[in-house]
């Protein structure tokens, strides 16, 4: 007898945000072990879904298909599939809902209750090199493929400009979703959002609320953008650094202590743009 659930947890280790369902997954088993529920669930881990997968459904009653989307809202969806052809997906192979067709069509029967976890995982990060072209065919602006982790630029500005509004541009939409997601969880209003390029600091918020956070952050991993973001918010409510401050902090940011060190590290090795 197989366990009545099957995780399916999708992504490539070594490729930055790829890596969520995977790390996602190893979390998951400690967890089943510690509620000593192993035998409830079996975890797959993969790099793709392919037709193989159909297999692991069999005498099921719950299917979690896990994953990193690259324009997934922050932090993630969760939502119930259903078999399904011809859905666009770029990322592997098969998206789930194709696997569950398949399933359909080779088990002449409705698959189990399924579920997708997309974990949103759009991100430049430190460390991973992202290949920048200048692409002739595109007249203005810029596409980010996060996937193959590559930025392909218009050839009608210069490299360096084009290279700086795609960066901007990409930190603005995902500094304002992790400033939104931060903000709902203090429960405060959303604050304005203004980019800043001071080669200093990281963050700052003046009294009437504006928060500005340096672009350049967007080099940086998650975390690290998400505890600027929390101690940016943190001064909504002190606008000091007493022990107050840094016990607002912490309940946005835990781990905040970590978080300030590696920013500090981190800092060393930004580019020069
Ligand atoms: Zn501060």
């Amino acid at each position: 007898m197989s366990p009545p659930v099957v995780v399916f947890a999708v992504g490539n280790p070594s490729r930055g945000d790829d890596a969520i369902g995977p790390e996602l997954c190893g979390r998951l088993e400690k967890w089943l072990k510690n509620e000593g529920l192993e035998d409830q669930v079996e975890l797959i881990e993969d790099f793709q879904l392919q037709i193989e997968h159909v297999l692991d459904l069999q005498g099921r009653q719950l299917a979690l298909f896990i994953d990193a989307g690259e324009n997934t809202p922050a932090p993630y969806t969760f939502k119930q599939i259903t078999p399904a052809t011809g859905i666009a997906h770029t990322t592997h192979e098969l998206p789930p809902q194709a696997v569950l067709q398949v399933y359909l069509q080779t088990e002449g029967c409705e698959p189990p209750p399924s579920f997708v976890l997309c974990v949103s995982g759009d991100k430049f990060e430190l460390g991973e090199p992202l290949t920048v072209t200048i692409d002739t065919q595109r007249q203005r602006g810029y596409h980010l493929d996060s996937v193959n982790r590559s930025l392909h630029l218009n050839a009608h500005q210069l490299p360096e400009v084009a290279l700086l509004h795609a960066l901007q541009s990409e930190a603005r939409k995902l500094f304002g979703q992790r400033l939104a997601y931060y903000a709902e969880m203090m429960g405060v209003p959303n604050p304005p959002l203004r980019l800043s390029s001071a080669r200093t600091r990281w963050g700052s918020c003046n009294h009437r609320g504006g928060i500005a956070l340096n672009w350049r952050l967007i080099y940086m991993p998650l975390p690290v953008i998400d505890y600027v973001v929390a101690h940016e918010l943190g001064h909504l409510k002190e606008m000091n650094h007493s022990p107050r401050f840094w016990s607002v902090v912490a309940t946005l940011c835990p781990e905040w202590q970590v978080r300030r060190q590696e920013l500090k590290q981190h800092a060393l090795h930004i580019p020069v743009l």
